[in-house]
């Protein structure tokens, strides 16, 4: 018959240290994405995993702020979503850990692109398109005409009417600026935001909020992601897309783990996760509508082919160098903040 026998003090002891472990590989997320597409790619890694997540939703200039502020002692473990340049600071930063997931032997040529340029630390999850919205039932009542260039949008028959993010927090409206600046040349853009913001009621914290308004009928315009803008429509608003005449940028959403993690190896599985099919099904499932990194994974049916889009040469380098970002926000607040009218600051 075979004895029971007590536990040994080595097996007590390899059994504290591999609960010890289990612990450590609870994993701490920020989001930068749809809070729908955080909560649902939480539940799913969760689910493949069986690690305990933690996942806070930020927007991607508030992340990136988090992160430096931690830096001497992280919390987070991974930055998950929004905008890649905004990633590529964190990089130039040494915020960054680098590895490279199996999955990147998958993706398509952009995300490829966006992971050498960032050195190996950071690595494209999905892309898609800059642009604005209006709400066709607010501009009739409000009797004017229906904007289709970025430079209709600084008519004064739109003043109060447009809402865009404010780029100090969202990556959405540091991409705005950003690909403001490669078309019309960086002072012209900045004349151009100035008579921009006369027409502006809000600048948002979130990247999303000027869209989610358009499609609740509290604002005339938002200037957004036009997959954001697809995800509002869906839901029957009265929303027009418009791709802007002279063309537009876009971005690389990305995913990172934050340099001295404490769950590394958790935070690898999730970098492995959200480059996989599976992983970025989690957005499709969620009603989000970027485009996918990953060339094995499905496409979601709604979202906007933005090879039909008249698209600027994104610089993502010079655009996600920490200097041309305290730069280019220097300049915003100072010239552009400064003389917004003040019931539009949040
Ligand atoms: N929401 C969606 C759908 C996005 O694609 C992105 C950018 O990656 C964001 C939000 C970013 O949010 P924010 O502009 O608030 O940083």
């Amino acid at each position: 018959m075979k004895l029971v026998t007590p536990l040994g003090v080595g097996t007590a002891l390899w059994l504290s240290a591999s609960l010890a472990d289990a612990s450590a590989q609870d994993l701490n997320v920020l989001c930068g994405v749809d809070e729908a597409w955080c909560q649902a790619m939480e539940a799913a890694f969760e689910e493949k995993t069986g690690f305990d997540v933690s996942t806070k939703r930020k927007s991607t200039g508030e992340i990136l702020d988090q992160i430096r502020a931690e830096s001497e002692d992280p919390k987070t473990d991974i930055w998950w979503g929004g905008t890649g340049d905004t990633h590529l600071q964190a990089v130039a930063e040494d915020l960054l850990e680098p590895y490279r997931s199996y999955n990147e032997d998958d993706v398509l040529p952009w995300a490829q692109n966006f992971y050498l340029m960032s050195g190996g630390m950071s690595a494209g999850v999905y892309a898609g398109a800059l642009g604005f919205s209006y709400n066709s039932e607010v501009l009739s009542e409000n009797g004017v005409s229906a904007p289709s260039c970025w430079k209709d949008l600084t008519d004064p028959q739109f003043r109060g009417l447009i809402q865009m993010a404010n780029p100090n927090s969202s990556g959405t409206a540091y991409t705005t600026l950003a690909t403001l600046v490669q078309l019309l040349g960086e002072d012209e853009a900045f004349n151009y935001l100035t008579a921009l913001s006369r027409n502006i009621s809000d600048f948002t914290t979130s990247g999303a909020a000027p869209v989610k308004a358009a499609a609740r009928g509290e604002t005339g315009i938002g200037i957004s992601f036009i997959h954001d803008a697809v995800t509002q429509k869906a839901a029957g608003v009265p929303l027009v897309i418009v791709a802007p005449c002279e063309g537009t940028g876009y971005e690389i959403g990305a995913v990172s783990i934050v340099r001295g993690a404490r769950n590394m190896e958790a935070a690898r599985q999730f970098v492995d996760f959200s480059l996989s099919p599976a992983g970025q099904a989690t957005g499709a499932a969620s009603g989000q509508n970027q485009i996918p990194s990953n060339a094995k994974a499905a496409l979601p049916p709604a979202a906007p082919d933005i090879s039909l889009i008249r698209m600027v040469d994104y610089d993502f380098a010079t655009f996600g160098s920490p200097e041309q970002r305290r730069r280019l926000l220097e300049r915003f607040n100072g010239e552009v903040l400064q003389n917004a009218e003040p019931e539009a600051m949040n």
